[in-house]
């Protein structure tokens, strides 16, 4: 990552860029010192090894922001997989997750590590690495509220709330018919709401849910299957990052990492 080299973090480079013309002559040295790359963009490793990934933290135990720090399942997982690589982490940005897709077209990151779900819509954009974890879809409700769904149908002309672009969103749209849905950067937001009681009902990844349950004052009203599957996302020209990754994927199931990784973020 450039700004290891020069006197500007990311963050703060990138809110130099974003202040506008006055730093072009700054932001331009930087670039002709450490980045050979033509568009003069912000974008992955400086060495053809060195790769950049993004998450949305707000996404427990997957990914969570917790005094500063990026923690969470994802974040041990993807680490523990470039290991086993060639390739080398040169470290993490954090966005929403619904602007993780165009900053990685952009690219600003190499790879996407965000429970984000193998889907025929995503891969048009993006391609996926091999899938890493399972999951379903839960629904829930504040803690002892007298909202207790048991089944889709049931949040007809409710407030029901997920995550911009996430697949939870996708499914209040598109099949629950009459809910008022309202959309949130983070769940944690969302989650927020539900406690305060001007939500009535949020749509999530069950493993994340079942972790608001245990931490939060929500619960589980029930869970459906969909069957998803999270891969990491890569640019669909980065074949070569993509089967690197799918090795170290196979390779930290195989060395009985992922088991270790999976009980320090799941395990009772
Ligand atoms: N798995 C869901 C999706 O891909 C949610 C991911 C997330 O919110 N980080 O849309």
């Amino acid at each position: 990552m450039r700004d290891q080299t020069g006197t500007f973090d990311r963050r703060s480079y990138l809110k130099l860029a974003g202040a506008g013309v006055a730093v072009t002559g700054l932001a331009g040295c930087l670039e002709d010192a450490a980045d050979d790359d033509d568009d003069g963009s912000e974008s992955g490793g400086d060495d053809e090894t060195e790769i950049v990934a993004g998450t949305a933290p707000g996404f427990p135990p997957f990914e969570m922001n917790e005094g500063g720090d990026l923690v969470g399942f994802d974040i041990d997982h993807l680490e523990a997989v470039v290991a086993e690589t060639d390739y080398e982490l040169g470290g993490w940005n954090e966005y929403n997750f619904e602007t993780l897709i165009q900053s990685l077209e952009s690219g600003n990151i190499d790879v996407i590590a965000a429970a984000m779900t193998i889907n025929d819509e995503r891969k048009e954009r993006i391609a996926f690495t091999d899938p890493y974890y399972s999951a379903d879809q839960s629904v829930l409700v504040q803690t002892g509220g007298d909202f207790q769904p048991s089944e889709l149908e049931d949040l007809s002309g409710r407030q029901v709330g997920a995550q911009s672009g996430s697949t939870g969103e996708g499914i209040v749209e598109d099949e629950v018919d009459g809910a008022e849905y309202r959309s949130f950067d983070s769940y944690v937001l969302a989650v927020g709401e539900l406690e305060r009681g001007t939500l009535d009902a949020v749509v999530l990844d069950q493993p994340v849910a079942k972790t608001f349950e245990a931490n939060r004052d929500v619960e589980i009203a029930f869970t459906f299957e969909t069957g998803e599957e999270y891969g990491l996302g890569v640019r669909q020209d980065d074949g070569d990052l993509q089967s690197a990754l799918n090795d170290g994927i196979a390779a930290v199931q195989e060395s009985g990492e992922y088991e270790e990784i999976t009980q320090e973020w799941f395990g009772e």
